[in-house]
C-alpha cells in the first residue's frame, strides 16, 4: 500500500477569508453556527456530526462558527475544474497533517471518490460512491493504481469537495 495524505486547504486561504470577508469568487462569506444535530436513525452517522471544516478536516461541534464560501479548487484543472462550496472554521484552526489517516470529515458521511491522472483526466473506472466509514478499500484501490495522480473526495449528495488525497 502506498503512503497517502489527506490534504487540507492552504492555511493562507482561511486567513485571507477571515481577513477580507470574501471568498475566492468575491462573494461575501456567510457566517454559520452549527446547532446540535438530532441523532440519525439506527445510530448511523451518514450526514456528518457537524459542518466539515476543510482546514482541520474535523466536523464542527455545536456552537462553533464557520465561514461558508466558494473555493477555487487548484485541481483538477481544465475540463474537469469546478469551484466548490466549503466551510472553514471562523476562528483559526490547525491544518490536518496526518499520514495514512483518513480525514475525520470523510468518515461519517456519504462520499464520492474521484480519481484523476496526471493530465487531470477523470478515471471513471476508479470512481466510487458510498459510506465514508468504509472508504479505505475504494480509496486505496484508486491510490494504488499507477495512473492515478490524485484523488478528490466529495460529499456524495451535494458534491462539495471534502479533501484531496495523494501518495507521499
Ligand atoms: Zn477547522
Amino acid at each position: 500500500m502506498a503512503d497517502f495524505r489527506c490534504i487540507p486547504i492552504p492555511s493562507e486561504l482561511g486567513e485571507r477569508w477571515r481577513r477580507t470577508g470574501l471568498d475566492d469568487a468575491g462573494n461575501r462569506l456567510r457566517r454559520v453556527t452549527d446547532a446540535a444535530r438530532p441523532a440519525e436513525p439506527g445510530g448511523s452517522r451518514l450526514n456528518g456530526t457537524g459542518s466539515p471544516c476543510r482546514h482541520c478536516l474535523q466536523d464542527a461541534t455545536p456552537g462553533q462558527e464557520l465561514l461558508l464560501g466558494s473555493y477555487r479548487m487548484p485541481r483538477p484543472q481544465g475540463i474537469y475544474w469546478t469551484p466548490s462550496p466549503i466551510f472553514v472554521h471562523a476562528e483559526s484552526c490547525a491544518g490536518f497533517d496526518g499520514i495514512n489517516e483518513i480525514a475525520p470529515i470523510v468518515r461519517n458521511r456519504l462520499v464520492s471518490v474521484r480519481a484523476y491522472d496526471r493530465d487531470h483526466q477523470c478515471l471513471y473506472d476508479l470512481g466510487h460512491a458510498g459510506d465514508g466509514n468504509a472508504v479505505e478499500e475504494p480509496l486505496l484501490r484508486a491510490l494504488d493504481a499507477p495512473r492515478t495522480a490524485f484523488v478528490s473526495i466529495h460529499t456524495a449528495k451535494p458534491g462539495c469537495m471534502l479533501c484531496q488525497v495523494e501518495r507521499v
